[in-house]
C-alpha cells in the first residue's frame, strides 16, 4: 500500500510516498480502508523528534483516521465489512489498574496511533475493535477524521480535569488550534463565558462563531492586564492551556485566586519559568491531561454526532501531498484541522 512516510527525523521535507507493507489482521483486529486522517501539532513532532532507538523507518503519522471496514479478524464480531468508522487513536493495554479503573489513558503501557504505531497517512490500518466507533449517516469521513484526537483531550482537560462549571470564566489559549477551537465549543456547552486567545482578526471572528465571549490578541501585549481589566481584576477561574513556553508564565498570572490550569501541550517548548510564590500565595492548581478515557471519548463523540460540537477544517489534501499539509501545520497559519484525503473515489 502507498503511505506518507518519513525515513529519518526532520522537518516536512522529509515526507515522501512510498510503497510499504499492507497490514497484518490480527483475531480482534479490522482492516479498514481510510477516508481520511487529520494532522495534528503531534505529527510534527514525532516527525522532528523521531528517535532511530525506538522507530523502524519507514514510519507514517496520523492519528484521527476515519474510513470503512474491509476485512474483519476471527473474534471480531462488532464490526462487518462495509461498516463507516472513526477510530480512537488511543492505545491501551486493558489489563494494568489504571485500565481496570476506567483510566484507559493513564494506562502503564498508553501510546497512540501514528506515534507508538504507524498511523493513518496510509491507505489501510489494522486496529483492535474496541478503538472503533460506527459512524452515523449524517457525518462525513472529513469531519469525523477532524475530531477524535482534540476533541477527546479538550473534553478531558476542560470537563474532568478542571472541572469547568457553569458561569465560570474560562481562558483559552491557541483557539486557532484543533485544541483551543474544540475548547471553545466544550467550555460554552458546559455554559461557562469563554476567553479565547488568538492573532489575527480572521482567526478573532472564527474564535467568535465558536462561541467565545471575548477574544484577546495575543500579539497587542500581556494577556493577564488585558484579562484583568475584562474581568474587574478578577482574573479567570480555569485555563486550557497547551501552547507552553510562550505562554506559560501569563496563563498561570491570569487566574482568580484558587484557579485552575489545566495543561495538555507545549506547542511552543515544554521548558518555562514558574513563579512559585504565585502558585502557593493564589493556590493555584496546576493539573496535567493527556488524551481521554474510553467513557470520555464516547461521551464527546456522541456530542460530535448529535451536532453540538463541530470539528473545524481548515484545509484539506490528497495523500500525495502530506508534504503540503505538513508544511501547511508547520507555517502557523491555519484555523483548526489540516486533512488528508485518501482513497477517494
Ligand atoms: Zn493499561
Amino acid at each position: 500500500m502507498k503511505a506518507a512516510v518519513f525515513y529519518e527525523p526532520g522537518g516536512p521535507e522529509k515526507i515522501q510516498i512510498a510503497e510499504v507493507p499492507d497490514p497484518q489482521v490480527g483475531p480482534e483486529q479490522v482492516l479498514v480502508k481510510i477516508k481520511a486522517c487529520a494532522l495534528n501539532h503531534f505529527d510534527l513532532l514525532v516527525l522532528m523528534e523521531s528517535d532511530p532507538a525506538t522507530f523502524s523507518f519507514p514510519f507514517w503519522g496520523g492519528a484521527d483516521i476515519s474510513g470503512i471496514v474491509v476485512e474483519t479478524g476471527n473474534s471480531v464480531s462488532q464490526f462487518n465489512p462495509g461498516d463507516c468508522v472513526v477510530i480512537n487513536p488511543g492505545l491501551s493495554c486493558g489489563s494494568c489498574e489504571h485500565c481496570l479503573a476506567g483510566e484507559e489513558s493513564q494506562c502503564n503501557d498508553y501510546g497512540i496511533i501514528g506515534d507508538t504505531v504507524p498511523g493513518g497517512f496510509a491507505e489501510y490500518i489494522a486496529v483492535d475493535q474496541n478503538n472503533l466507533l460506527k459512524l452515523p449517516d449524517h457525518v462525513t469521513f472529513v469531519e469525523a477524521a477532524a475530531v477524535p484526537l482534540v476533541f477527546q483531550t479538550a473534553w478531558r482537560a476542560l470537563m474532568t480535569q478542571a472541572g469547568i462549571q457553569s458561569g465560570e470564566d474560562v481562558l483559552i489559549l491557541g483557539a486557532s488550534g484543533g485544541v483551543g477551537s474544540a475548547g471553545i465549543q466544550i467550555a460554552k456547552l458546559a455554559g461557562a463565558n469563554v476567553y479565547a486567545v488568538t492573532s489575527t482578526p480572521e482567526k478573532a471572528s472564527l474564535a467568535r462563531t465558536l462561541g467565545a465571549d471575548h477574544i484577546l490578541d495575543r500579539t497587542s501585549g500581556d494577556i493577564w492586564k488585558e484579562l484583568a481589566e475584562l474581568t474587574d481584576h478578577r482574573g479567570v477561574d480555569a485555563v486550557l492551556e497547551n501552547v507552553g513556553a510562550a505562554t506559560w508564565s501569563q496563563s498561570l498570572r491570569s487566574l482568580v485566586k484558587g484557579g485552575r490550569l489545566v495543561t495538555c501541550g507545549r506547542t511552543t517548548g515544554a521548558q518555562a519559568e514558574t513563579d512559585i510564590k504565585l502558585i502557593f500565595w493564589n493556590q493555584l492548581q496546576i493539573i496535567g491531561s493527556t488524551m481521554a478515557n474510553n467513557k470520555e471519548f464516547s461521551d464527546v463523540m456522541t456530542q460530535f454526532f448529535q451536532g453540538e460540537l463541530k470539528p473545524v477544517i481548515d484545509s484539506v489534501y490528497p495523500l500525495e501531498q502530506a508534504r503540503e499539509a505538513y508544511q501547511r501545520l508547520e507555517a502557523g497559519e491555519h484555523f483548526g484541522k489540516v486533512i488528508i484525503k485518501i482513497n477517494a473515489d
